[in-house]
């Protein structure tokens, strides 16, 4: 069988990778160039643990290459290390890390970079895990973490303290969607020497730039959207600048974390129609809030992109785009009608992740774990992933279960 590895293979498209593209192209073609992978398009699954060497100097010297070489299979393969080159591209950043899940990716940035006695500003309104890590592991090391308002823009100045060492944000805020206006606060953070990280799941780097806005650290969990498909994990971790990439590095291989090759294979596949099922995503969460506010049970739909949202004015400044989750408040759902509403679905399913193929639909109950009111109203926020459905069939099942709810609010008054 004749082997390819000495044929030539076509070069480059004419446009040279990464120069002046815009970013459906980068998803389209980020990452190593089919020449470089022997004429494949899609980068190949290397498998690995062991990796061998050369000559004894070679192996003696091996850790040197940590950051960009191939030494041993928990730090990434040739697999890892080009989805790593896809997500940076789209980031537009100095280069990525790619961990296990999205929730390891969280632990690891903060881990990399705080020490017993520092003090960490997080946003109220970061997913739970994120909480539960800091209170349940990095409080027990003496990390002192104290909450802020999402709104609170440039006043963070007043929180800040000389241990500080890094401002925790996440927007949307997870199940509330709150805007947190980031540039005000990087600016406070760059005047003082304080790192900033941001969980930009929700958006993707195709609606939200967070290194272009003063932010160090863009995490977010590949699990949702950049995967698109429900069925694997990955999280990921991209530097403004090569020092702070190094630390990041060096955290998930002293912790020991590792993407699976073949989970890098299928979240790589899926930037490749990123831009396509996002523009999908937005355009069908649309037609949905739009429906939704025409029901007289709804009392607010949570959505930067919607004009009535609280945060639309720094949405519309900074972000894009708009994804496909949203939240909706209902005037209060009783357990019953709770039960109604969400157990008879035919096309919305209850389940916690989102950013695949499918509609989700989900309850919510944000205000306990908060240390700020939230605006949050008695009963059911309801969470809404706006899958590819076609939007007409998602409306039918959505208006079957408002007449379920009101059918059982009938009951009620009529006894
Ligand atoms: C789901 C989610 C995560 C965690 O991702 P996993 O890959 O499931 O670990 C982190 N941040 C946000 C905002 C999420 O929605």
């Amino acid at each position: 069988m004749q082997d390819n590895h000495d044929r030539k293979w076509p070069g480059e498209p004419a446009s040279p990778k990464g120069r002046a593209w815009q970013d459906p192209t980068r998803a389209v073609h980020g990452g190593p160039r089919p020449c470089d992978q022997r004429g494949l398009i899609n980068p190949p699954v290397d498998r690995a643990s062991t990796i061998i060497y050369d000559s004894v100097e070679a192996y003696m010297d091996r850790h040197q290459g940590l950051y960009d070489e191939v030494i041993y299979g928990l730090y990434g393969t040739r697999t890892t290390f080009a989805l790593a080159e896809a997500v940076s591209e789209l980031e537009g950043g100095c280069n990525t890390v790619i961990t296990s899940s999205g929730t390891s990716a969280i632990a690891l940035a903060l881990t990399a970079f705080v020490a017993g006695g520092d003090h960490l500003l997080v946003a109220d309104c970061v997913y739970g895990p994120t909480r539960k890590f800091l209170t349940d592991v990095l409080a027990r090391f003496g990390v002192e973490v104290e909450y802020f308002r999402p709104d609170i823009g440039a006043e963070i100045a007043g929180l800040c303290r000389s241990n500080t060492r890094l401002i925790y944000m996440e927007t949307p805020g997870s199940q509330t969607f709150d805007m947190i206006d980031v540039p005000a606060i990087t600016a406070v953070a760059r005047s003082r020497g304080i790192l900033t990280a941001l969980d930009n799941t929700w958006a993707t780097p195709l609606f939200f730039k967070p290194l272009a806005h003063g932010v160090d650290i863009s995490l977010a969990s590949a699990t949702k959207y950049l995967s698109g498909h429900s069925d694997c994990l990955l999280g990921t971790m991209t530097a403004a600048s090569d020092a702070v990439y190094r630390q990041l590095k060096d955290a998930a291989a002293r912790w020991g974390n590792c993407a699976s090759p073949d989970n890098c294979y299928l979240v790589h596949r899926g930037i490749r129609t990123l831009d396509a099922r996002l523009e999908r995503h937005q355009r069908t969460a649309t037609t949905l809030i739009e429906w939704f506010a025409q029901q007289p049970e709804v009392v607010a739909v949570r959505y930067p992109a919607h004009p009535a949202d609280p945060g639309h004015a720094i949405w519309k400044r900074d972000f894009t785009g708009a994804s496909g989750l949203f939240g909706v408040q209902l005037d209060g759902l009783t357990p019953p009608e709770t039960s109604a509403f969400f157990n008879e679905f035919s096309l919305f399913q209850l389940g916690s992740s989102w950013g695949g193929f499918e509609s989700l639909a989900v309850p919510a109950w944000p205000a306990p774990i908060r240390d700020f009111p939230n605006g949050e109203a008695d009963g059911a926020l309801i969470r809404i992933h706006a899958g590819l459905e076609a939007p007409q069939d998602l409306i039918a099942d959505l208006a079957a279960a408002f007449a379920r709810v009101r059918a059982l609010r009938g009951q009620g008054q009529a006894s």
